[in-house]
């Protein structure tokens, strides 16, 4: 399940563009958020991250945190190529 940013994410590292409808941007737009990065600098999960996850996600929050983090490494990744 994707979308046309998602298509254009996949070769660019820090495309800016999000659909609000689409998970996939939403995983994207929280692997590109402030509080991801907190969270990944702490260790573990700062509340505001947790929050956040649970409130796009609902019941689906932990396995969409683990989306996050496999989002977070290609965007690394990309940006070290
Ligand atoms: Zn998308």
């Amino acid at each position: 399940m994707s979308c046309t940013h998602c298509g254009e994410a996949k070769t660019r590292a820090d495309y800016p563009l999000y659909d609000a409808a689409c998970k996939t941007c939403t995983v994207r737009a929280f692997a590109h958020g402030f509080p991801f990065w907190q969270s990944r600098k702490r260790g573990s999960m700062v509340p505001a991250y947790e929050q956040a996850l649970r409130a796009a996600f609902g019941d689906g929050w932990m396995v969409a945190h683990a989306a996050v983090k496999v989002e977070s490494d290609r965007i690394q990744q990309a940006r070290a190529a």
